[in-house]
């Protein structure tokens, strides 16, 4: 048997599958197509990836998921969905897909362990955070640099922080931090904010809180871990120094869309372009969740792109089954 994917390092010993659907992803997006698809009875793959129930994992309390009048914690809700799809046959397997070849039919899907077969495939790999772009960054990633609060925050009590950005993220992060930190500023390009009114009005609220506006992190500066960030003014370029114990990053993310550069349409900013609701431009390739969506990026809207991928798949199943 062979393939146009590289497939040197796979497994080629295991017995290859076919799949009615392999979901590529395990956020709310590929958790509800999942539960879509093996309750209608399709053989359903979920390959996880290296965030098994995705961006929720590294959030606190989830507070507008529908369902949950008194909120439910980020990786409670993911257990929950990856459960409930599992229940209805979906198979989900914790790895990550490194190639594949839309090329073929059936499609031909390679992670680390394995090749599968597939006659549809729906791709809800989500986004990525942004990196600040500065070089001590990198060197001081795991040493004073977050870009996930809820996982590090604990780790700061009683330190000066600093977070960046000024959307949703950067303010939920920021108010959360407020419980560990003495202090914490939320350093942001602009004069406003991109936040919700509710997290932006929390965020006036709250005395820890104090906000610098119009600056951006010109340098990171510590030995084994950091101790100060560089600020610099964007109207004048003054430079201000902040002692800081942390640096959380908060600026946005990357849609994780690099394996399939070569092999569907994406926009200029990496994310796939939809045509046809859920429908990429390869017949038999479906999105959902924030992968395409750039303009709600929420979880329930992942969620019922899910949905949507999963019912427009049946469709499709369905119509070649009878053509
Ligand atoms: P993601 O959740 O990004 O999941 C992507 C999945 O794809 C992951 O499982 C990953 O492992 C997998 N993947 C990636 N590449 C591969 C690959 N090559 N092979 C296999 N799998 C791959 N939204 C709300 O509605 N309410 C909130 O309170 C809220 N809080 C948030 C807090 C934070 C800190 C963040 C970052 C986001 C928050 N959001 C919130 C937004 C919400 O988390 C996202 O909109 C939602 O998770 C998007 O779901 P998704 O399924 O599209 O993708
Ligand atoms: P976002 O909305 O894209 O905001 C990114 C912020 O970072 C913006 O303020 C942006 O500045 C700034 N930024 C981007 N690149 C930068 C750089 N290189 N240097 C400095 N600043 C930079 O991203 P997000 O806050 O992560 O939110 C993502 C999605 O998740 C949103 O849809 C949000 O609603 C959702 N979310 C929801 C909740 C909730 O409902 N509770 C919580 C968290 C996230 P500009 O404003 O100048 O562009």
């Amino acid at each position: 048997m062979s393939y146009s994917v590289d497939d040197a390092e796979i497994n080629k010993s295991k017995p290859l599958q076919t799949y009615d659907v392999i979901i590529i992803g395990s956020g709310p997006a590929g958790y509800t197509a999942g539960i879509y698809t093996s309750r209608a009875k399709l053989k359903t793959r979920i390959i996880s990836g290296t965030l098994p129930g995705g961006q929720l994992m590294t959030t606190s309390e989830v507070e507008n998921y529908p369902g949950f009048p008194n909120g439910i914690f980020g990786p409670e809700l993911m257990m929950n969905m990856r459960q409930q799809a599992e229940r209805f046959g979906s198979c989900v397997v914790d790895d990550e897909v490194i190639r594949v070849d839309f090329s073929k039919r059936p499609f031909v899907i390679a992670s680390h362990s394995e090749i599968c077969e597939a006659h549809s495939v729906i791709i809800c790999t989500g986004a990525t955070p942004r990196k600040l772009g500065i070089r001590a960054e990198e060197q001081f990633a795991g040493r004073g640099v977050s870009y996930c609060a809820t996982c590090d925050g604990p780790f700061f009590k009683g330190e000066d922080i600093v977070v960046v950005g000024g959307g949703d993220t950067a303010l939920e992060e920021a108010t959360f931090l407020t419980k560990f930190g003495r202090s914490v500023r939320i350093v942001h390009r602009k004069d406003s904010l991109r936040a919700s009114k509710i997290l932006q009005e929390k965020a006036f609220e709250n005395p820890k809180i104090e906000f610098l506006w119009n600056r951006v992190i010109s340098n990171i500066e510590g030995d084994n871990k950091i101790g100060a960030v560089i600020v610099k003014d964007v109207n004048n370029s003054n430079e201000q120094k902040l002692s800081a114990g942390g640096l959380f990053v908060a600026i946005g993310h990357e849609p994780n869309t690099a394996i399939f550069k070569e092999q569907i349409a994406l926009d200029d900013k990496g994310y796939i372009i939809l045509k046809n609701h859920t429908a990429t431009n390869v017949d038999g390739v479906f999105a959902a969740g924030d992968v395409h969506d750039y303009r709600y990026r929420q979880a329930i809207t992942a969620g019922g792109f899910g949905c949507m991928a999963a019912l427009d798949v049946e469709k499709w199943i369905t119509e070649r089954k009878h053509s």
